[in-house]
């Protein structure tokens, strides 16, 4: 099923996220996560590409498996930053012919090897290849925070504009931990005219060194409230766990009150946070 039209039901959805392998030993549990995931009754799940292309074959590979044996719509994750055209083509008919129609169009982070990209240079120009290629539901990134590479939060949103206009159906937001930050986004993207479905991405942090990464990945600011989560448990692995997955419940509960529809859980691989989160919102994502 496509994407667009779930999300055109206008109930509130509940979807998640796994990454693949990079080596086919690591395959087997990630092929089980992702089964565990997917008794979950997720809306959708997103499976990622690593950005180089190494992990792309298992991308296909388990999307394919969460539809065929899972029975679970599937959204792959495209980048393109450090693809040749044919390549990305290739991998447009794999999808195709696992009958997967939903993809998440990325340009992917520039490779640190000097190299600078010859063939793709945003999201937008993948997104009108994917359109032109088949039909495809499409999705793109977008920050609430504004990109790490933007000059300014206005000129990033030009760009989100772009993106869309190339084809895009919804987007996904960057992880953020402070829901007034996306309620002024969604503001200002309607006032821009953007008008796609916006899912909310949310990032339960389950451990100290997550918080670390998340900020360099992402840029993203952490409140205060959250820091004294970190401050009080982060030294008890179990106690930060069980704060971690509260303070995601609690962002959660939030956004679906003030409206929010879409709510995409980047939980890491990790079936037991996704079903604690599942089990906390078990009467309010139906
Ligand atoms: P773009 O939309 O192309 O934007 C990149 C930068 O260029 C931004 O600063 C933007 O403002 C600017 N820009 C855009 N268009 C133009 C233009 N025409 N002229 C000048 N500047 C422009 N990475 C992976 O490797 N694999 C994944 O599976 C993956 N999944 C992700 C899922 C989500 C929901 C998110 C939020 C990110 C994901 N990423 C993934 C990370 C993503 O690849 C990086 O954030 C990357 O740096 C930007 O990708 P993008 O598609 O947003 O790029």
């Amino acid at each position: 099923m496509k994407i667009r039209d779930i999300l055109a039901e206008g109930k509130p959805t509940l979807s998640f996220e796994v990454f693949p392998p990079k080596t086919q030993d690591a395959f087997a549990s990630v092929e089980r996560a992702a089964e565990e995931i997917a008794k979950l009754d997720p809306a959708f799940m997103s499976v990622t590409y690593g950005a180089g292309g190494g992990t792309s074959d298992y991308t296909v590979k388990i999307a394919s498996e969460l539809q065929k044996t899972c029975g679970v719509t599937p959204l792959a994750h495209l980048t393109c930053v450090s693809s040749t055209r044919e390549k990305v083509h290739r991998v447009l008919e794999e999808l195709k012919a696992h009958k997967i129609e939903n993809i998440l169009a990325l340009r992917g982070d520039i490779p640190q090897d000097g190299n600078t990209p010859k063939v793709y240079h945003y999201a937008s120009e993948l997104i009108r290849e994917i359109r032109e290629a088949g039909d495809f539901c499409i999705g793109a990134a977008c920050y609430p925070e504004g990109h790490v590479e933007s000059a300014n939060k206005t000129v990033d949103m030009d760009y989100l504009k772009e993106k869309v206009e190339a084809g895009c159906d919804f987007v996904t937001t960057q992880m953020f931990f402070d829901n007034s930050i996306l309620y002024s986004y969604l503001y200002r993207i309607r006032e821009k005219g953007i008008t796609v479905p916006v899912i909310a991405g949310i990032m339960p942090i389950t451990n100290v060194k997550q918080v670390k990464r998340s900020i360099q990945m992402s840029g993203c600011y952490m409140p205060a409230r959250f820091m004294s989560l970190v401050d009080k448990f982060g030294d008890d692995p179990a106690a930060m766990k069980q704060a971690g997955i509260a303070y995601a419940t609690d962002q959660i509960i939030d956004l679906i009150a003030n409206g929010i529809r879409g709510i995409h859980v980047y939980t890491m691989n990790k079936p037991d946070v996704a079903a604690k989160i599942r089990e906390n919102l078990s009467d309010i994502i139906k």
